[in-house]
This record gives structure tokens, C-alpha cells and sequence, in this order.
């Protein structure tokens, strides 16, 4: 069956949805009100993943709506996208480096994802027109690579990839691009179904740029048979495979887990590169987010427990003001290091705040050492589901 055929066979509906796991009347009605704001959509292949009996899995958390996503606390966009935006489609935050929304769709839609605000649903924030965002790229030279996400770029037709990544490939400024993608992890058929997929990678790196696909996979049991043979003909097509990781409360926040997860990526030829903070997203902080604290512990367990190869990633917040790295915690302090800077005079700073019980994001700590920010999460009132 052809790629598409099969992502029409996603199970869409909360209704569909109780066919595979238990679910209660009243959760079903509150379900299909979480789905009405943000659609669910989980390939068959992913549903396999699940252990069906139970409620907590990982795999199913990452997919399967909750009704902790009728929380409202947090924000939409966390990270201060939209003031990045230059031309729709296109954001420039680092100087060096644009970020193209190629796609708001997405093989499966993660609970957890962090542009909730655009992926399945109506936006003006993914391209319309190429031109504009290659003619954005020729004009700034000192852009040296564009990241090309969305949603997932490649859920996009073969046609449409090859069209994108010819005309980045005109760009001699350009020394790379690298393409976000979930896809290997939740429904690697797009790549092993579509030998086509892999010649027009494979042409891009004979032409000379380097091409990167940043993976997102989160959890061991993501690392299947089918997703390591995904990843290895990406790499015979010339392509480097890095991951990026979330830090996701029940999913991967225990130590051994996130040491199975490093581990297994470099068995596979995948450098583990970031593991985010989870974000204070809306319908996302309350269900996802693992202190800061606590976060540390466990990346600092895990990499206890890991070689040289597979404790390379490294713990940063993708914060408004840039890229942070968090990277110690001494007595009643928690240090941290601006990996990327938004305001370049801040590029390497080095930085401490008071630990605060329960903090997950830099905004909920208390300025202190560098420079303070005063803006904070809104207080997380429960949303419950009534009427
Ligand atoms: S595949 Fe990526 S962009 Fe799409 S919902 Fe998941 S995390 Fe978000």
C-alpha cells in the first residue's frame, strides 16, 4: 500500500479510538472537545506501539489525548516565534540559521508538541510562497543553513521536497539544511514505501550541500526494527541522522529510560544532539512538563549510566531570549549558559538562579547572577470538563 493510502487509514476520531482502548462515556465526550480544538490524528503503526492495557503508557501518552489538555495554563508560543517571523513560512531568530515552516500536517499530531497552535489546524504561519521565503534566504548571506520544519516536512509530497530543496540548493551561501522530522519515529512507511524519496535526497548531497535529518524520538520503544531500517537508508542516501529529544513527564523522566533512549540512537548511528525542556505550552505544561530540578537529576543519572558517544546531547530550554543550556546545580543555585543568544552580547553568558520548588521554565526562577526576566507562566487554573 502507497504511503498515502495508508496515512488515510489514521485513526482520526475519539470514536474510532474506543474500539482500541477503554475509555468511559464521560471521558470519550471530553475527548472529542480536546479533539475539536486540536486534532488527533495516530498511524497504525504508532497505534502497534501501544500496550493497549495500559492507561500510562509512554507511546500512548504521546499520542493519545488526555483530558490534562483542557489545562489553559502556559502560552501558545513560548519561544517568541512570531516575532521571528520575516515572511510567512520564514522565521530568523539566530542569525546564521532560518527556520522554514514548510507544513502544518503531521503523521501523528504529539500531545505534547509545542507549535499545538498551528499543526492540523488553519494558519497563516507555514510557506505559501517559495519565492519569497528563498528570495528572504538569497537576500541575508550571512544565513548560513535553514532548518526546514513545520508541522513535518515529510509528510510533504516527493515532488514537492525535490522543488523546496532544489531551489535551497541554488543558494551558494548556503553551506547546509537540515530537515526536522518525527516521521521516522512515528510512521517510518514514508520513507521505507517511497524508494523515490530517498534518490532526491540522495541527488541534494551529490550536489554538493550537506543534508541533515534531525529525528525526534523520544522514547526506546520508538526504536523498532522499521524505524532503525528508516534511519539507515536515510544515512545510505548520504543524509547525517541527529536526534532531538523531549524531556516529557511519564514518558521518558526516569533515568534508565533516557539512557535506554541515548544508547539505543547511537546503536543505530544517530548522534543524540538536544534534549529540550519541555515548553509551558497551553493543554501541554501541565501534562508534560518535569521540573527543572528534577530534570537535572535525571539527565545527570542517565548520563551516568552512558558512554562518551551517547551522553554528547545536550539539556537546553529553547527559551524567547535564545538557546539555554542548563548545566549545573550547586547548593541553592541552578547555573546556566546561553548556548544561542538572541541579543548576541549575551552569546556564552553564564548564568545562576535560586532553585524554586516546583520551576520548570527560566521565567518562574527569580533573577539572580545574570540578567533577570520578569515575564512569568500565567497560574495554572484546572479547566474541568462541565455541562
Ligand atoms: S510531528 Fe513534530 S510538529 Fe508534528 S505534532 Fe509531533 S512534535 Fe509537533
Amino acid at each position: 500500500m502507497a504511503w498515502q493510502e495508508e496515512l488515510k487509514r489514521n485513526v482520526t476520531t475519539v470514536e474510532e479510538l474506543s474500539t482500541y482502548l477503554d475509555m468511559e462515556e464521560e471521558e470519550k465526550r471530553c475527548l472529542e472537545e480536546v479533539v475539536s480544538r486540536h486534532p488527533m490524528s495516530i498511524t497504525r503503526y504508532y497505534l502497534s506501539l501501544m500496550d493497549r492495557e495500559d492507561p500510562h503508557d509512554p507511546i500512548r501518552r504521546m499520542a493519545v489525548p488526555s483530558l490534562e489538555e483542557l489545562d489553559l495554563s502556559g502560552s501558545y508560543d513560548t519561544s517568541g516565534e512570531l516575532e521571528n517571523v520575516k515572511v510567512w513560512g520564514l522565521q530568523h531568530k539566530y542569525s546564521q540559521t532560518a527556520l522554514v515552516l514548510a507544513t502544518n500536517q503531521c503523521a501523528v499530531y504529539c500531545r505534547f508538541c509545542f507549535r499545538k497552535r498551528l499543526v492540523g489546524l488553519p494558519t497563516r504561519e507555514v510557506t505559501r510562497r517559495l519565492g519569497d521565503v528563498v528570495g528572504y534566504v538569497k537576500a541575508h548571506r550571512e544565513i548560513t543553513n535553514v532548518l526546514v520544519s513545520g508541522g513535518d516536512p515529510l509528510i510533504l509530497p516527493t515532488g514537492l521536497l525535490e522543488g523546496f530543496l532544489k531551489e535551497l540548493s541554488g543558494v551558494d551561501h548556503l553551506r547546509y539544511i537540515r530537515i526536522g522530522s518525527r516521521i521516522p519515529a512515528t510512521f517510518p512507511q514514508r520513507i521505507l514505501d517511497d524508494p523515490s524519496l530517498l534518490e532526491v535526497l540522495d541527488r541534494f548531497v551529490r550536489g554538493g550541500k550537506r543534508l541533515y535529518v534531525v529525528t525526534h524520538f523520544n522514547h526506546p520503544r520508538e526504536l523498532t526494527p522499521e524505524a532503525g531500517e528508516a534511519v539507515e537508508r536515510l544515512m545510505r542516501a548520504g543524509v547525517v541522522v541527529n536526534n532531538q529529544a523531549v524531556l516529557l513527564k511519564g514518558v521518558n523522566d526516569h533515568p534508565s529510560t533516557l539512557a535506554a533512549l541515548m544508547g539505543g540512537l547511537v546503536e543505530k548511528g544517530v548522534v543524540p544532539y538536544y534534549l529540550f525542556q519541555c515548553r509551558p505550552v497551553k493543554r501541554v505544561k501541565t501534562a508534560f512538563q518535569v521540573d527543572l530540578e528534577e530534570g537535572y537529576w535525571v539527565v545527570e543519572e542517565a548520563k551516568r549510566r552512558l558512554d562518551g558517544l551517547a551522553k554528547r546531547f545536550r539539556y537546553v530550554m529553547s527559551h524567547r531570549t535564545g538557546k539555554v543550556e542548563i548545566v549545573g546545580i550547586h547548593g541553592n543555585y541552578i547555573y546556566f549558559k546561553y548556548h544561542q543568544a538572541v541579543n548576541p552580547s549575551h552569546g556564552g553568558l553564564f548564568f545562576r538562579r535560586r532553585l524554586r520548588p516546583g520551576a520548570a521554565w527560566l521565567d518562574d526562577l527569580e533573577g539572580f547572577g545574570g540578567r533577570s526576566f520578569s515575564r512569568r507562566s500565567s497560574p495554572a487554573p484546572s479547566i474541568p470538563c462541565v455541562g
